[in-house]
């Protein structure tokens, strides 16, 4: 058994996490602010001895320290995330992202313990070279376009944990998650096309595709996720490199809204709508994405498993039950 801090551990992720890691027998404490995690997320775990929730945020140097010192590892999913987020305020997210990341990394560095830095597959950017292999090159707009501040925090996250390995020899491993869904994912719908839909679906309304709906993304279902990030963790070969944790099939958003509209039979007909309505003027879109999955598959022994239609059917309960806040 082991005691791990998962910052980030009351959002969509996050909870799945402590829950497996619970489930494994391990201890957890979970940092988080409650910006876009939510108690809910972890009110079941409430009467496990084995969890505990602080509320706080990564910015707090001393509590940080003070956390990561009772812990073997970290997790450290804490970001502003998603497109929509970072657009409403790309100020926070570039601060947060990186200030925050920095400030675990100098605390497990202390502690002396491993840190897992969850990154995104935004980080690819623009690349048409689909499927992206981790060592692929990151093609970023200008910076005129403040979509691209979050893909560059996070690489510059991934570099700040490369050099800590290199320099200081701290044991770092560094995930890039590829749309990931299921229950617990933000009903409220801050950019995940899936929660989107879902909710559109559920209350009867026609489903939103943005642009001409041919562009491509790799759902994960959140199980699947999870399990990659704890393999990561776990593998001693993983320390000082970066790994796609993805879904090799991907999806056009027309397919997935089809998909959807199959699935649930009270849903409203696709409604096409321009990107600059959505995202205003200053937007550039990423087309296509898709991870590699050799290297997870090889030094992880990860490969999601859960198809796309099975990660729906498992989600859309939840969804229901939750219905309330998406009117
Ligand atoms: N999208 C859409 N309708 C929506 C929300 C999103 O067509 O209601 C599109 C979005 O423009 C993007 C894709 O779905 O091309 C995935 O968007 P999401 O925000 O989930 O994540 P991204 O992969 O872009 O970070």
């Amino acid at each position: 058994m082991a005691h791990f801090l998962v910052t980030g551990g009351a959002g969509f992720i996050g909870s799945h996490l402590c829950d497996a890691l619970l489930e494994s027998g391990h201890r957890v404490t979970v940092l988080d602010d409650l910006s876009t995690g939510r108690r809910r997320n972890i009110a079941h775990l409430s009467e496990q001895p084995r969890f505990r929730f602080v509320e706080g945020s990564i910015l707090d140097g001393e509590l940080v320290e003070r956390l990561v010192a009772e812990v073997d590892g970290v997790y450290h999913l804490a970001a502003v995330v998603g497109v929509k987020h970072v657009l409403d305020d790309p100020l926070r997210g570039m601060l947060v992202n990186l200030n925050g990341t920095e400030r675990v990394l100098e605390a497990a560095l202390a502690r002396g313990c491993r840190v897992l830095i969850a990154s995104s597959s935004e980080v690819f950017g623009k690349s048409v070279a689909v499927p992206f292999d981790e060592e692929d090159d990151t093609v970023l707009g200008p910076t005129r376009v403040p979509r691209w501040s979050y893909a560059l925090a996070k690489l510059l996250d991934e570099h700040l944990a490369l050099a800590y390995h290199r320099q200081r020899g701290l044991l770092t491993v560094v995930v890039r998650y590829f749309n990931a869904y299921g229950p617990r994912l933000d009903p409220r719908g801050y950019g995940s096309v899936v929660a989107h839909f879902l909710g559109q679906a559920l209350t009867g309304q026609p489903l939103t595709v943005y642009g001409d709906g041919r562009q491509t993304r790799a759902f994960t279902f959140v199980g699947d996720t999870v399990r990659g990030t704890m393999a990561a963790m776990e593998t001693e070969a993983a320390v000082g490199k970066v790994f796609n944790i993805g879904n090799g099939q991907a999806w056009t958003i027309e397919a997935l809204a089809e998909l959807i509209r199959r699935l649930v039979p009270q849903a409203g007909p696709i409604r096409h709508i321009p990107f600059e309505r959505v995202y205003g003027p200053d937007f550039e879109e990423t087309r296509h994405r898709a991870p590699a999955t050799e290297r997870a598959e090889r030094l992880l022994g990860f490969r999601a498993e859960v198809p796309l239609e099975e990660g729906l059917r498992r989600t859309i309960p939840w969804f229901k039950e939750h219905l309330d806040e998406l009117i």
